[in-house]
């Protein structure tokens, strides 16, 4: 007896359908699986055949092989159990024929009591089944929805979905949504006393898309100030909030009740991160990275210079081309990787240089703590912002700081001339292009030579500062670039004091 059912398998952040084809015969008992599958996929034979025992049905005591149709692409995950399963009994057991096979497509990975249970990916698995109806486990139900082309089924067991296929029970209600296990609101600047030259760099940054690095002792607020990024950028555009829930329901992270991703992500791991968690890949299935999972959004590294130079060489790619290839010896996939950069450091190992209380490091201490930075990443860099610790005036006059609101207000209507440019933010805009959007005349164009003249700034630093001057003529509304959008600029592209004993090249 021959019996099909079709799921899907993942590739990078993309569903491929599959046809499982199960065919039951003659000699002696033996269960395979061919077509290409990996690890965790071959295992399904052990799930498959304890979920069918556990759930009451009969194993078919004959051959059995599973064709996982093409056969020459590579199916990894356990998100096949279930259709393998359904084809099993479909072939081999009169538990349930093939008929109703047919209109479905099956996406979930089987427990050995029977259970069902939600895959990662389930968001690309289910928009590329291309069936009429998908079954999934309960418990991913929602996010099945998300995919929006085909009616979704979620069921808690292999027996509940048999018994739903065959007739004999009615498909289970949609649960109802409970709490939403993403919060939609990030907190406000409103919270923030003082600083305010890290508050206009935050909201330049928010505005034009460019990367930004805070150096400032410790305990000064920059991981609050950092936090507070997405809240004043625009929201996910459609084609970003659905790339980006993709990643992250593969990364096996949860997605609103209600919709896709649609307030920008802020992701901050930790500097003892790995390699592979921060840029993506795994000796399995690939995995998105950290990079990933800030598609769109915000990647926020505190104690920059804890990370290994290794790690942080590896952000280049990202940094410059907005997507990520991962290589291994079964093959390559490509995933976004297009994110706002923010990054904190301390001024030195022990933090106080520079702050009222006296530094204890040894200089040849403090050069090793600022060479990790490499000259390439600190270039990507274009704000550089010393961030002080708030003064006790600030603190304690209970002056309410801006609203993340308003100061959105004025971003969002310096991404609309932005986008009357033709790119999502000024970060974007060709080199190429600067004379027409970005001219730069009179007094203005006389600081930019003086800066050049004095080794302020190199060639390539004059297109970044001309990039920023951009934004800061953008977000106060004016066309023309004056002097005091120039030396706006210039002052946030210098490296902080700090720098300049220990890095050798230029701004
Ligand atoms: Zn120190």
């Amino acid at each position: 007896m021959l019996a099909q059912a079709v799921s899907a398998t993942l590739r990078g952040i993309d569903g491929q359908r599959v046809v499982v084809e199960v065919h039951v015969g003659n000699g002696l008992p033996a269960f395979n699986v061919v077509g290409l599958p990996d690890a965790s996929c071959r295992e399904a034979r052990d799930r498959v055949r304890a979920a069918i025992l556990s759930s009451g049905f009969k194993w078919p005591s004959a051959r059995i092989t599973v064709n996982l149709a093409p056969s020459g692409v590579r199916k990894e995950g356990a998100g096949l159990d279930l259709a393998i399963a359904l084809g099993v009994l479909a072939a081999g057991s009169d538990h349930l024929d093939d008929a109703p096979l047919k209109d479905y497509g099956f996406v979930a990975e089987l427990g050995l009591d029977g259970s069902l249970r939600p895959v990662p990916g389930t968001l690309s698995l289910v928009a590329s089944v291309h069936q009429p109806t998908v079954v999934v486990a309960a418990a991913a139900t929602h996010e099945a929805m998300l995919a929006g082309n085909a009616v979704v089924r979620g069921c808690r067991s292999l027996g509940e979905v048999v018994a739903c296929l065959a007739g004999l029970a009615p498909w289970p209600d949609i649960p109802a949504a409970d709490h939403d296990p993403v919060a939609t609101s990030p907190p406000d600047l409103a919270d923030v006393a003082g600083h305010p030259f890290a508050r206009q760099a935050l909201e330049i940054a928010a505005a034009g898309g460019h990367n930004l690095l805070m150096v400032g002792p410790p305990g000064t607020g920059k991981s609050m100030l950092a936090r507070r990024l997405p809240g004043i950028m625009p929201d996910l555009d459609p084609e970003t909030a659905l790339v980006t829930s993709r990643v992250h329901s593969v990364a096996g992270l949860p997605l609103p009740r209600a919709g896709l991703l649609a307030v920008p992500p802020f992701r901050a791991p930790h500097h003892s991160a790995t390699m592979t968690s921060l840029i993506g890949g795994g000796s399995g299935r690939f995995r998105p990275g950290e990079v990933s999972c800030s598609h769109g959004g915000v990647l926020f590294l505190d104690e920059l210079g804890e990370f290994s130079p290794r790690t942080l060489d590896a952000l280049r790619q990202p940094l410059e081309d907005g997507h990520i290839r991962i290589s291994r010896a079964h093959g390559s996939v490509t995933f976004p990787a297009r994110f706002a950069l923010v990054a904190a450091m301390n001024p030195c190992p022990c933090g106080l240089l520079g702050s009222a209380e006296s530094c204890r490091c040894s200089d040849p201490a403090r050069q090793r703590y600022m060479r990790r930075l490499s000259g390439p990443l600190l270039d990507r860099i274009d704000l550089r912002v010393h961030v002080e610790r708030p003064t006790v005036g600030q603190l304690l006059d209970g002056e309410v700081g801006e609203t993340s609101a308003a100061v959105r207000s004025r971003v969002l209507a310096a991404r609309q001339r932005a986008a009357e440019r033709g790119v999502r933010a000024n970060v974007e805009l060709p080199a190429a292009s600067l004379d027409k959007v970005a001219p730069v005349e009179g007094a203005a164009l006389a600081m930019l030579r003086a800066a050049l003249d004095d080794g302020r700034l190199s060639a390539r630093g004059l297109t970044r500062v001309r990039l920023v001057a951009r934004t800061i003529a953008d977000l106060a509304g004016a066309d023309s670039i004056d002097e005091r959008a120039i030396a706006g600029a210039l002052a946030l592209r210098a490296r902080p004091a700090l720098f300049d004993a220990c890095e050798p090249t230029r701004a």
